[in-house]
């Protein structure tokens, strides 16, 4: 039985031990931006938070399917219309190709409008003979390799707070009719279909499914009473992963009629890997808050560490509360995930199982470039669906790094490692580009649909 220190509050985290600890070296400057952001209106609000909090209950029972994607590092610079635009338009063409081979509403959670804040495997990264803080994310520090950049600066919190603002301003805005034709494959990039090394049998096979998904949205815009406007609000929600607890802790707070309090910076904050000691700074201050939460969970984990966790951040066992994020690696999921499931499984725990397919299955080139192969990261998942179904259990989502750009960061589906330094724009892990996202979309659809 865990018993605290102390109470609760949106402070008691300064007193933990922080395994990712940011490199701010002016405390003073920290609490003034910190003062400022506590003054400021929330990002999103608690009823949004519920809400998608009641869709993951449903989720965790097999009704839904959860779509989470967007950038490893989201920029500054990131916030603008077309980019924007095409992150919300690639997750609205793969959630209704996954809506097509899952049968069951699906979910769709964005790593973006604060995605700024990175974990680091070292604070300091060393170039020619120069050390210097390692790139933190824009909340914390600048990308560029030199001392001013570098430098911690409290200011990017305020910064990072305002594009988020304006970014999910815009997202808000296009959700409410703006993706009239998006929803039409008609207007889909689908030149995959045409690559010479898909086989005919998937082509022919995608090509159906293409047309059952227009068919489908015809059918549902004759039939509705509705204006097509209405049939084309779709809902998006946010995730990041919290480790900046200054930032999510200044726009943390009780609302009316609420009893608890709700982090109102993004709906769902997710724990990473780094940063999920039970006893540390991260589960501390997450124990708190009534917004759904994310969990990563890597290779190394034990029953033990699941369980302790769950007594932590969700003692109650409230449905919709816990997603647990399993980043294993393509070949370590048929080992590492069965003692996961058992465990939660003989604890009578709620959870709501994603796969992250993308974390465990970076590779580096023989040129030094950091990259993922598109068919580990199927493989990933396709281990997950197999060992859910054999333990009677339920792969509840997918959580991808991708852009809605035309990138080259990951290789596979197209891409070789020699088009790599081609379109590689990612500040920290290569995502999946357009085409390879909706061509993932349709390979895990075609598996969730035999
Ligand atoms: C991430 O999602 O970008 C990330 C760093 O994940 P993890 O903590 O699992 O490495
Ligand atoms: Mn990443």
């Amino acid at each position: 039985m865990y018993v605290p220190a102390q109470p609760w509050s949106p402070d008691s985290w300064r007193e933990r031990f922080n395994a990712a600890p940011l490199p701010y070296d002016d405390p003073d400057a920290v609490q003034v931006a910190v003062e400022k952001l506590r003054a400021l209106p929330p990002l999103v609000t608690s009823w949004e938070v519920e809400r998608l909090k009641g869709y993951l209950a449903e989720a965790q029972l097999g009704r839904r399917f959860v779509l989470q994607g967007g950038d490893c590092a989201e920029t500054l610079d990131d916030c603008r219309p077309n980019i924007v635009t095409n992150k919300l338009k690639i997750l609205l063409q793969m959630s209704l190709v996954l809506v097509h081979g899952a049968r069951r509403p699906v979910v769709r959670l964005g790593r973006f409008a604060g995605q700024y804040a990175k974990p680091r495997s070292s604070p300091v990264e060393t170039r020619d003979g120069v050390s210097l803080p390692s790139y933190f994310g824009d909340l914390i520090n600048r990308a560029p390799f030199d001392a001013t950049a570098r430098r911690p600066d409290p200011n990017l919190m305020i910064a990072g707070y305002q594009h988020a603002a304006i970014t999910l301003n815009f997202i808000r805005s296009l959700s409410e009719g703006g993706f009239a034709d998006l929803h039409h494959p008609e207007y889909w990039d689908l030149s995959f279909l045409e690559r010479a090394d898909l086989p005919g049998e998937l082509r022919e096979r995608y090509q159906r499914m293409t047309e059952q998904v227009g068919e489908a949205l015809r059918f549902m815009e004759a039939l509705a009473e509705v204006p097509v406007g209405e049939l084309s609000r779709v809902e998006f929600f946010t995730s990041h992963e919290g480790l900046n607890l200054h930032y999510e802790s200044a726009q943390t707070r009780k609302v009316a009629r609420r009893p608890g309090f709700y982090d109102l910076t993004t709906h769902l904050p997710w724990i990473g890997e780094r940063t999920r000691q039970p006893d540390g700074a991260h589960v501390e201050f997450f124990s708190g808050v009534e917004n759904p939460l994310g969990i990563k969970l890597g290779p190394k984990t034990l029953r033990d560490d699941v369980i302790r966790l769950l007594d932590r951040l969700n003692p109650a066992d409230e449905p919709g509360k816990i997603v647990l994020i399993v980043r294993m690696g393509a070949g370590r999921v048929r080992d590492g995930l069965p003692p996961l499931i058992e465990a939660v499984r003989s604890a009578g725990r709620k959870v709501l199982w994603m796969s992250d397919p993308m974390h465990g299955n970076t590779l580096t080139t023989s040129s030094g470039i950091k990259t993922r192969n598109f068919e580990d990261i199927l493989t990933e998942i396709e281990a997950n669906f197999e060992v859910h179904e054999s333990m009677g259990s339920n792969l509840g989502g997918v959580h991808f790094e991708l852009t809605g750009d035309d990138v080259t960061e990951c290789v596979g589906a197209g891409l070789t490692e020699s088009d790599l330094d081609q379109r590689y724009a990612s500040l920290c892990d290569p995502r999946l580009n357009y085409r390879q996202s909706l061509e993932m979309a349709f390979r895990i659809a075609h598996r969730m649909a035999e």
